[in-house]
């Protein structure tokens, strides 16, 4: 198979092309980019694979782009710079070799073939060579293109190894299934369930930042759901890993928490790329488990599971190495996540809304985003009538707020400039002269401004002077 016609639409590929030519060195488009390039996704980091010194590659290829800055890391044999809105990167070919104390490789050089073999799915153990003799041609070793178009995750290499290798690799055959919507080859399940406990070797921060890129595809629950039947979400997240099972008791069950919890995130996946809202809408429930209790006559309950929920917040944003100046936004969306409801009656008071618009701040339409993902009913009928409620709700908001601004709205023409122009000393008189302005304004007759004000005042203090000499 052949791309040379995809790929000479890349601006850099010529130039890389003939040098490779030109310093008989073999070079290669390589890994992510190539499945992407075959998915016909957008990417903008390209790397290439050079079978030889890569740093001094880099360099020359930089000299002839008029770069000068290449960041070279010599360990590693990569050199990296930024070419237009491409982050462009040569990587010397490498042989890995582990230590079971670390996921970090002992390498050595190697050929082409080492290389792609410590690759870490055969959908990214794709090569294209950029020299001449071949320039364009497809080197798929382990039949990934094919994988490509059956939508299969799965290893070069025995699983097992693969895994006991670089443990961080059982979430990113997670990411990818969820970022892709692929399915994962059942050998990478069990040995994901097998090895999982060797993720205890892997940095918080790695498998954290993978979690979040599962947060952050488009369907968040391929890959949730990966880690819940790997058992890889107990070591991860056990909060969201107890989530699951429905209790029975009386003809009394109630919904399962963690299926309602992969619905509400895919849900509110369609809506918003904030991350930080998707994670709200995954922990929103979590302290159910613990509030769970069995009231006779009226079933299962829940009480206070928002409070507790948010207060556990601080907790696992620890554990889990998440930014802290999240942590009070997503404290505060589950706190309140049931406080909207709980405001579509008819009979709810000014001061109960204007209780929510100040504790939910600037966070309001987020608070609702998640309110209204959290709507997971079969019934139509019923999911219109909830949306329906939060429509009101939102309108009663918008309504206590244009009162809240007509409250604090005043005239532009101030008393003490109304008691020089009409020569009054402070009294009531003054007020109602204020009022008058105030009301032309809110009633449209004049326009909000300092000048349309003045001349208004000019034109009725002759009236409101006369009514006070007949007194
Ligand atoms: P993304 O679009 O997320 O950047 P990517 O495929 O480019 O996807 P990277 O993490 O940037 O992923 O890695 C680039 C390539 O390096 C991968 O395609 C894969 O071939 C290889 N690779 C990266 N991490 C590992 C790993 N832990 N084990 C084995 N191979 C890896
Ligand atoms: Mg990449």
């Amino acid at each position: 198979m052949n791309f040379s016609e995809e790929i000479n639409k890349i601006p850099i590929i010529k130039i890389i092309s003939s040098f490779a030519d030109e310093s008989k060195t073999e070079v290669f488009m390589v890994g992510g980019v190539v499945r992407d390039l075959i998915l016909k996704r957008k990417r903008s980091d390209l790397d290439f694979l050079v079978i030889g010194n890569s740093l001094e590659f880099a360099e020359n290829v930089a000299k002839q782009l008029g770069i000068k800055k290449v960041s070279k890391f010599k360990n590693f044999g990569t050199a990296h710079f930024r070419y237009e809105n491409f982050d462009i990167e040569f990587v010397g070919a490498r042989k890995e070799s582990y230590n079971r104390n670390s996921r970090k490789p002992i390498v050595e050089d190697g050929t082409f073939e080492d290389d792609i073999k410590r690759r870490d799915f055969t959908i990214n153990a794709m090569a294209i060579s950029l020299n001449k003799n071949n320039f364009g041609e497809l080197i798929d070793l382990f039949n990934g293109y094919q994988d490509l178009q059956s939508k299969l995750i799965r290893t070069p290499l025995d699983p097992f190894q693969t895994f006991d290798d670089d443990p961080l690799r059982i979430m990113r055959a997670f990411r990818f299934a969820s970022q892709l919507e692929f399915n994962v080859d059942d050998s990478i399940m069990n040995a994901a369930r097998q090895m999982k406990e060797r993720l205890r070797i892997v940095s918080q921060e790695r498998i954290t930042d993978e979690f979040l890129k599962i947060l952050s595809s488009p369907k968040p629950s391929v890959g949730l759901k990966l880690l819940y039947d790997s058992e890889v979400m107990q070591i991860i997240f056990p909060e969201i890993h107890n989530l699951a099972g429905v209790d029975q008791r009386q003809d009394y069950h109630h919904k399962d928490v963690f299926l309602h919890t992969l619905i509400v995130v895919d849900n509110i996946s369609k809506t918003t790329e904030n991350v930080w809202l998707r994670f709200a809408a995954l922990v929103h429930d979590i302290a159910k488990p613990q509030t769970k209790k069995f009231v006779e006559g009226i079933g299962w309950t829940f009480h206070g599971h928002e409070e507790l929920g948010a207060r556990m917040m601080k907790n696992i944003f620890h554990r889990m190495k998440l930014p802290m100046n999240k942590l009070e936004y997503v404290e505060k969306l589950v706190r309140l996540h049931l406080r909207p409801i709980a405001l579509a009656k008819e009979e709810v008071t000014d001061s109960a809304i204007r209780r929510l618009i100040v504790q939910a701040g600037e966070d309001l339409q987020d608070l609702i985003t998640l309110c209204r993902a959290d709507i997971t009913s079969k019934n139509p009928q019923k999911v219109e009538m909830y949306l329906a409620n939060y429509d009101a709700v939102m309108k009663k908001v918008l309504e206590v707020q244009e009162k809240d601004k007509l409250r604090e709205f005043q005239s532009p023409v101030r008393g003490d400039e109304i008691m020089r122009i009409c020569n009054l000393k402070p009294s009531k008189k003054v007020g109602e002269i204020k009022k008058a302005i105030e009301d032309a304004i809110l009633d449209g007759v004049i326009e909000n401004n300092y000048e349309a004000a003045m001349s208004y005042l000019l034109k009725i203090k002759d009236k409101f002077l006369k009514s006070e000499d007949s007194k």
